[in-house]
Order: C-alpha cells, then structure tokens, then sequence
C-alpha cells in the first residue's frame, strides 16, 4: 500500500518571493511534485493564463465553490478571493503524490487547522528593506495597493512561529534547494511511514 502524499504548503509575507520560488522548483525537470492550481477572482495579469496561473472566475462562481464546501481554503486578500480547490489536493494524495501549495498566510492557517499532518514552509526576505522594493518594484499595482501590501506583509511576518520551517529566500536555487531536503526528510517522518510498517508486521 502506498502512503498518502504530503499537504506541502509554501508561504510567507506578501513580496518575498513565493511565486518565483515555486516556479523555479517547478521547472526543474526531477520536480516530482504536483502543483495545486489555485482559484482567484482578481484579474488576469498579462500573460497569465486561465488553468495555468490560476483559475481566473468572478466572485459568483468563487462564492458558490465556498458554499458547497469545495475549497480546502480560501482567503479575502487586498479586496479579491484567493483559494485552494479541495477535489484536486485529497484525489493527489489519495494516489501518494505529494501536493504543493503556494499561498499566502491566512489561507496557510485554515490549511493547518483542517490538515495538521502538513509540512509548512515559511519563506523569509533575508532582510525587510529588500521585502519592501520587491512590493515596490513588482510595478502592477498602484500606489494604494502597495501600502496595503506592505501593511500585511508585517502583520504576515508575525505568523512565522506557526510554521514548521523558516526558509530564507536570499537567493532563488538555494531557498528551492532548501525546499527539496525539507521535503525528502519529511518522508522519512515515522508519522508518515508507520501505516506501512504496521501493515507489514501484520503480515509477519
Ligand atoms: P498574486 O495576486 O500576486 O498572484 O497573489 C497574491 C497572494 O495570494 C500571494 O501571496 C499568493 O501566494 C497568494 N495566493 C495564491 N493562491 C492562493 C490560494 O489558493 N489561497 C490563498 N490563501 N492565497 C493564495
């Protein structure tokens, strides 16, 4: 019998990088994980693409998925709905893949409620004056949206005591690096193995 896969959930404030860390780990042709496309209702940045970067719906479509109770999370983020449909993360698992999400902070604390077992990454800015010209220069928001981002993004760092890992993001392939051993350790976890070992004593 094949174990579960793992809920490896990636976050941290807002600008410090989560994304491009995630597609970095992505593009790297051993990944051996399954990306969790995540639902948003802001719209689509240029190049984005619906089913790729994100399920692109309205507010509509997005409020009826939280009613019939199929996203494992979702969070209210500077005045749009981000979120994590449920189907694709428990069907992933079921099959022993592991599952990774990358997501920001509240979204990651209704993830921890509902799935404790879940390997959670904090991904750190090795210092705060670079976190904020990263908000800054992102250079898609306006000046509002900025401030607000900034603001979050301390009250973001706070929650770092609720994780299992501090990942510091000084640079993209070592923070991704950093990532790989987390996980490849976590598999070796007696929570994660014993269910197989049972099986086996049971058969001895
Ligand atoms: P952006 O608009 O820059 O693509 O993303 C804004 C924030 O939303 C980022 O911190 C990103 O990690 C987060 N995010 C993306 N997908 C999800 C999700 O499914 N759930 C939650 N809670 N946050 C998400």
């Amino acid at each position: 019998m094949s174990e579960q896969g793992l809920l490896i959930v990636l976050s941290g404030p807002s600008g410090v990088g989560k994304g491009t860390v995630r597609k970095a780990l992505f593009d790297q042709e051993d990944n051996q994980f399954e990306y969790s496309i995540s639902m948003t209702t802001r719209d689509k940045r240029v190049g984005e693409v619906d089913g790729v970067d994100y399920f692109f719906r309205t507010r509509e479509e997005f409020e009826k998925l939280i009613e019939e109770g199929r996203m494992l999370e979702y969070a209210e983020y500077v005045g749009n709905y981000y979120g994590t449909p449920l189907d694709y993360v428990e069907e992933t698992r079921n099959s022993g893949k592991d599952v990774f999400l990358e997501i920001e902070v509240q979204g990651a604390m209704k993830v921890k409620e509902k799935v404790p077992d879940g390997v959670f990454i904090f991904l750190t800015p090795p210092d705060f004056s670079e976190l904020k010209s990263r908000i800054i220069n992102r250079g898609t928001d306006d000046l509002s949206v900025i401030n607000e981002r900034m603001t979050v993004a301390k009250a973001e760092i706070e929650m770092m005591r609720h994780y299992d890992y501090a990942v510091v993001n000084d640079q993209v392939d070592l923070a991704v690096d950093r990532i790989k051993k987390i996980i490849e350790s976590e598999h070796y976890r007696v929570d994660h193995v014993i269910d197989r070992y049972e099986n086996m004593l049971e058969e001895m």
